[in-house]
């Protein structure tokens, strides 16, 4: 457990990206034995502070000290040799390698006639991966192993660094439940060796059983630090959104008795079988279960991204066509907002504005000609109402923050 000791301080730190504070005087600190959650609303900061940390970024003012030293960290070597490692969310093993030579790849370990010591490596790794309680082997391929198993290889790999601090973007973004308790039992076993380890999550739910004590960011300044166990998450939410929550838990149920806007009756398709429900005029339906389970190509048969099989679609109450495909449906009023926005979402590689109008152009038609003053405003007015943080609508997408690629 925590004894105070203070392993890391990231003191007044600057950032600015062009048209963006994106970090505004953010102190931290980071104790012996403590998990400290990063909180805070897309686009607050929290990657943007890692990645100075681990030497990705460099900052534009503010210092880092480790273990009480003032550490300079210009790369990420530098941060690899003050002993910190980060998992991102984006796991990065080369998959036909197995977990030892994942564990040690770039650092090989050599027998004395220099050749790799296979061996030697496989021997430390499951080591490493026993003292975690890990239960599979380091002889394994990292293909054939499960999205959890392979955050558990970055844990194992971290620690054969001799990390002494551990920071874990949104790590349970893909797990399932009992993947997610696995981890959690993980943390405990590296806690309770000292390590310190850094937690970016907005799951509230998950906070009070893995964290210490809560960092909460906001528009990229540090807000408060609230101690994990003893803090509500109605608080931890106000401090996060910036205002009194009244009713952000409690939605009119009163509403979602009235009209069906959308309903699917018994829709199968290749991958799923028999699914029906109905969605309420200004209600919102929860999609829960496992990875894998059908949540999401249950939609993209309903959309007619997918082929349906089977089923009926309908939308305020007129039955859609078998055959409707993606582009009806969003004439029809549906929005789809894909998981993995990055492939399926966007064109990373070009601006805002032509993100944000691509499907709107009979919008900004007039007659045969495309009204380029009115896209202009159109993109503007919803740069503003969703309170998208972006220089303009000029920007390329892949310099926005994810949340602000998906707004
Ligand atoms: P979080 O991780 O809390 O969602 P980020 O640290 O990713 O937030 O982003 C903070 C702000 O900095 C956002 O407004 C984002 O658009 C901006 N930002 C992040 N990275 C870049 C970059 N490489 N170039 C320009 N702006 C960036
Ligand atoms: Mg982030």
């Amino acid at each position: 457990m925590s004894d105070g000791t203070v392993l890391l301080r990231m003191n007044n730190i600057h950032k600015r990206f062009p048209g963006v504070y994106a970090l505004n005087d953010v102190s931290i600190e980071l104790h012996e034995g403590e998990v400290l959650a990063l909180l805070g609303e897309n686009g607050a900061g929290k990657s943007t502070l890692i990645k100075i940390l681990g030497g990705i970024y460099s900052k534009d003012e503010g210092s880092i000290e480790v273990s009480g030293k003032e550490t300079p960290i210009n790369a990420v070597a530098d941060a690899r040799a003050a002993g910190i490692s980060i998992i991102h969310q984006e796991l990065v093993l080369v998959p036909y390698l197995n977990v030892a030579a994942n564990i040690f790849l770039g650092r090989e370990l050599r027998t004395k006639g220099n050749l790799l010591d296979s061996d030697a490596m496989l021997k430390r790794s499951q080591e490493i991966l026993d003292s975690l309680k890990i239960r599979f082997s380091a002889s394994k391929r990292v293909n054939e192993l499960t999205v959890a198993q392979q955050q558990m290889v970055e844990i194992a790999k971290a620690i054969s660094f001799e990390s002494r601090i551990i920071v874990m973007d949104e790590p349970t973004s893909a797990l399932s439940d009992a993947d997610a308790e696995a981890l959690f039992d993980t943390i405990d076993r590296l806690k309770a060796s000292g390590i310190g380890i850094i937690y970016i999550s907005h799951r509230m739910s998950e906070l009070q059983r893995v964290a210490d004590r809560v960092t909460v960011m906001r528009d990229g300044k540090v807000i408060a630090t609230k101690d994990a166990k003893t803090t509500s998450n109605d608080e931890l939410v106000a401090l996060m959104v910036g205002r009194d929550i009244g009713n952000y838990y409690n939605r009119d149920h009163a509403l979602a008795k009235e009209e069906v806007v959308l309903e699917v009756e018994g829709l199968s398709s290749e991958k799923v079988h028999d699914v029906s429900f109905k969605l309420h005029k200004g209600e919102i339906l929860g999609f829960g279960g496992l990875v894998g389970c059908g949540r999401t190509e249950s939609i993209l048969a309903m959309l007619g991204i997918d082929k349906r099989t089977a089923g009926r679609v309908l939308i305020n109450g007129k039955e859609q066509p078998r055959k409707v495909d993606a582009h009806e449906a969003y004439s029809q009023g549906i929005g789809f907002v894909p998981e993995d926005r990055r492939d399926e979402g966007m064109f990373p590689m070009l601006d805002v504005k032509f993100n944000m109008s691509l499907k709107s152009l009979p919008k900004v038609m007039r007659g045969a000609r495309y009204d380029k003053r009115l896209e202009t405003e159109l993109c503007q007015r919803y740069m503003k109402e969703l309170s998208i943080k972006a220089p303009g609508i000029y920007t390329r997408m892949n310099s926005l923050s994810g949340g602000n690629q998906q707004k």
